[in-house]
Parts: structure tokens; C-alpha cells; sequence
């Protein structure tokens, strides 16, 4: 089932989400209903906040970026077969010299800007088994990582921005969180679901 994703301006995209037990209830669904909902979008991540829930679960699957021709063929080859869920995840490391990279994010559409962020992580993590993993990870995949965890701590893209730059897209932004904007995938807006 697709899930409608939820835009920027909604509080739930600012909140520190939750570690979640093995017993949440419904689980493989939500992770199921996630990446059909992901997929239907073409995102090559999406986090659990982004459907409304604060709890600390995100999965990625950067093969779209397997057909990206900006990108080289090395990185194209290991796009491919990069799936995985990340339940409980802590960011252990981070290091090397900061580089950027035009990021977007299914909650914020049509806004793209280079973030700056280290390009190695080791990360700590639960499976779909609850199986602990210890892993690093560089490069393209860190990235896409490190911006769905980002979404687990209540984090966007747009806060790593110079305040020259938010500038500059605040009434983009606003627009977004008024839901005065063309997508051709479900989206929950927060001014629109606002009760009286
Ligand atoms: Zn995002």
C-alpha cells in the first residue's frame, strides 16, 4: 500500500524519533507499505518520519542512481545492488573532508541544493531480524545513508544550508508546506490537515 508522504512543515519531520522493539506492531507490513511507497516515488531512500511516524526506522535502495550518466561507472556498478532496512541505527563515526553533493528529498520536491557532509561512517544497526550489524560504509551510499538517518534525528537537508541559501528558497519551502505544488505522488500536507 502507498503511504502518503509527508511535506515539509509538518512537526513530525523535526521530531528525535524513537527506537522501536521487536514486537511493533505490524512491522513487515510498514516496511513493506514503505517501499512501495518509496518506489512509487522514485526516491532511492525514505524514512519512517516521513509517513508520519517518529521512530527510528529508514531503508534504502539506490539503484535509480545505477542509471544516473553524471555518475561514474564504478559508482553506477555498486548502486545497483545496494537494499537494505536500517531499524535503531546510530551513526558510531563520521569522517574525512566534507564534500558536497546536490541532495533532494522526497518530503521537500523540486528543491535540490549541495550539502556538505564527511564521506565515511561506520554505523551501527538492526535488520528486519533485529540482528545488530556493525558496518562502514563511504561515497555515495554513506551519503544516502547519512541523509535518512539525518531524518531520524529530526533533521532536513535544508537545515545544512547557509542562511544565504534558505533565503533564498523560503517561499519555495512555504509553498510546499501550503501543498502549492505539482507532484505525481501522494503527499500529506500540514497546513491542509490542520484541525480547527
Ligand atoms: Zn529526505
Amino acid at each position: 500500500m502507498i503511504l502518503p508522504i509527508v511535506a515539509y512543515g509538518d512537526a513530525v519531520l523535526k521530531k528525535k524519533a524513537k527506537e522501536i522493539e521487536k514486537d511493533y506492531p505490524k512491522l513487515d507490513e510498514l516496511i513493506e507499505n514503505m517501499y512501495e511507497t518509496m518506489y512509487g516515488a522514485y526516491g532511492v531512500g525514505l524514512a519512517a518520519p516521513q509517513i508520519g511516524l517518529p521512530i527510528r526506522l529508514f531503508l534504502v535502495d539506490t539503484e535509480p542512481f545505477s542509471e544516473d550518466e553524471d555518475l561514474s561507472e564504478a559508482d553506477r556498478e555498486q548502486m545497483k545492488n545496494f537494499k537494505k532496512t536500517f531499524i535503531n541505527a546510530q551513526i558510531l563515526e563520521e569522517e574525512g573532508d566534507e564534500w558536497a553533493f546536490n541532495e533532494g528529498c522526497l518530503s521537500i520536491p523540486d528543491v535540490r541544493e549541495d550539502v556538505f557532509r564527511k564521506p565515511k561512517i561506520k554505523i551501527q544497526y538492526q535488520d528486519e531480524n533485529f540482528e545488530t550489524h556493525v558496518e562502514e560504509y563511504d561515497g555515495l551510499i554513506a551519503r544516502v545513508i547519512q541523509h535518512e538517518y539525518d531524518h531520524i534525528e529530526g533533521i532536513l537537508f535544508t537545515d545544512k544550508l547557509s542562511s544565504f541559501k534558505k533565503r533564498l528558497i523560503k517561499g519555495k519551502l512555504t509553498n510546499i508546506s501550503k501543498g502549492k505544488i505539482k507532484i505525481d505522488y501522494k503527499m500529506r500536507f500540514p497546513a491542509m490537515s490542520r484541525k480547527r
